[in-house]
């Protein structure tokens, strides 16, 4: 991304709306905030537009799509709202959940039709989704609909104030927010540069500054299993200090030991990585999970990721994930780079799996053989994993094998909001000129958030967030 052509002059530091953060959630408020008038301007600490989206897979789950139809699935807003309450375990906000529900399918058209976000034609089922619902953006990046979100930054004339980190909240004599305090010049690798200015917003502020799954004192302090010894998959300034902020002003804390963890990852890379494209797409869909210490399975590999994480660390050491060429075919991704990586490997028989990953090979060879008894039966009376109707067995090779280990993925508390994405305080009321939207926000996702309904949440607040701003 070129940020020298997208940072315009900034003529005063005076706007209508101000919007924190430029991933998903910033970007959709503030597009939505110039478009209802106002005079905008974005706020980004870093150098670069696009947090901790710009990283992510681009895959955004939309009920009763169009898509669905044409492809005979039956889904409905319902059903999608049935699927978020299940995995949040009943924590989530419901009134949030409908809106998100009834926002999607708006939204995706939206990113296609007035951004011109590109999206594959595959529709996937992700854990704990009831039916094929996900769609992915062409490149399968989070970056494809960052660059279209730029591009209508650009045209429609948005400056974004890179190097900007938000440090408070203004207030006016009367104790009403007017604006914000912010370090210009901010530099990531040196705490000492920058130098205080204030940026006054005439309607609205729009917090949209993502979660802290990399802040580990701030997860830690909720939740104390969180320690550095637990990676993260998030971009290293994923931190708090902008939740911390709207906290001290009395916004309402929601969920904030909700932590999840992505169980799709890899203990042998840093971060993400490339191993989530055989485990998630491959392994869980159409192969097995097994505990190498006894060779049995133990989880429905499609579960919601809480279900699936919080089963791995029952187990309490990596797991190991299995599949084969058939399924890989089956999925129609590439593992290419994972095994170019060695996060996958490859193996010509069962033996020299069990072999490798030290596992007992009469009790996996047993595993997988009752697995693809499951797949003849279309039934997997063991687990209750949904058998796809184009799985395949486990028969032929070559056979390929990842270890598994969860990492902090997503942090589902934030601040307090409302259906018009306000920011509420701790009595529930709208504090004036404050929204949020995001994954700063909580409520949204309960206890633990499905697969690919972040993005469809940033969109869905992010434009609720950024009209309503503009309207105050
Ligand atoms: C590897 C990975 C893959 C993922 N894949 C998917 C997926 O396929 N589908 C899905 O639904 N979800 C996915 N997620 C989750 C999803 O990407 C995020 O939840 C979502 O992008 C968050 O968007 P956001 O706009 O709330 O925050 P972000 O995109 O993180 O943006 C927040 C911005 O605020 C800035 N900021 C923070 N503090 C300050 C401050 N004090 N001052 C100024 N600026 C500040 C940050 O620098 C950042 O640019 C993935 C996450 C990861 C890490």
């Amino acid at each position: 991304m070129n940020t020298d052509q997208i940072q315009n002059q900034v003529a005063a530091e005076r706007f209508d709306v101000i919007v924190i953060g430029s991933g998903f959630a910033g970007l959709a408020a503030a597009i939505e905030a110039k478009r209802a008038g106002a005079s905008v301007c974005v706020i980004e600490k870093m150098k670069a537009a696009g947090g901790n989206s710009i990283i992510s897979d681009g895959g955004i789950a939309v009920p009763a799509s169009q898509a669905q139809a044409e492809q005979h699935i039956q889904d409905s807003k319902e059903l999608f709202y049935q699927d978020m309450m299940r995995a949040g375990l009943y924590c989530n906000q419901p009134a949030l959940v409908r809106t998100l529900a009834d926002g999607a399918n708006d939204a995706f058209e939206w990113s296609k039709s007035y951004l011109g976000v590109p999206y594959l034609e595959k529709i996937e089922i992700f854990g704990g989704h009831s039916v094929a619902r996900c769609f992915t953006a062409r490149g399968i990046t989070g970056g494809t609909i960052i660059k279209q979100m730029l591009l209508k930054i650009r045209e429609l004339g948005i400056p974004i104030l890179f190097q900007h980190r938000f440090l408070s909240f203004w207030n006016d004599q009367n104790d009403t927010i007017i604006g914000v305090r912010v370090l210009k010049n901010y530099e990531y690798a040196n705490s000492s540069a920058g130098e205080e200015i204030k940026i006054f917003a005439e309607r609205g502020i729009v917090l949209a500054t993502g979660g802290f799954g990399a802040d580990v004192a701030f997860r830690q302090a909720q939740d104390p299993r969180l320690d550095e010894t637990i990676d993260t998959t998030n971009k290293p300034f994923a931190t708090a200090e902008a939740l911390q902020e709207a906290l001290r002003i009395g916004a309402k804390p929601v969920d904030l030991s909700k932590v999840q963890l992505g169980p799709w990852a890899s203990p042998d890379e840093k971060g993400y990585g490339v191993g989530p494209y055989f485990s998630e797409y491959v392994v869980f869909q159409y192969g097995v999970v097994v505990d190498p210490e006894t060779g049995n399975r133990f989880c429905n590999e499609l579960a919601d990721r809480k279900t699936l994480a919080d089963a791995m660390l029952t187990i309490g050491h990596p797991c190991v994930g299995i599949a084969n060429q058939a399924c890989v075919e089956q999925s129609g991704w590439s593992i290419e780079k994972c095994l170019k990586k060695g996060v996958v490997k490859s193996f010509d028989s069962i033996e020299s799996l069990a072999t490798h990953y030290g596992i007992p090979n009469e009790t996996l060879r047993n595993t997988i053989a009752s697995f693809n008894q499951a797949v003849t039966n279309g039934k997997d009376a063991e687990f209750g994993k949904p058998i796809l109707v184009n799985a395949q067995q486990i028969a032929t090779p070559p056979f390929f094998a990842m270890r598994l280990w969860p990492k902090v993925h997503f942090t589902m508390g934030g601040v307090g909001i409302n259906e018009r994405a306000e920011m509420l305080d701790r009595d529930g009321n709208p504090i004036p000129h404050l929204f949020a939207a995001g994954e700063v926000t909580g409520g949204v996702h309960g206890a633990s958030r499905l697969g690919s309904c972040s993005i469809t949440d940033c969109l869905v607040f992010g434009r609720i967030a950024g009209k309503n701003a503009a309207g105050n």
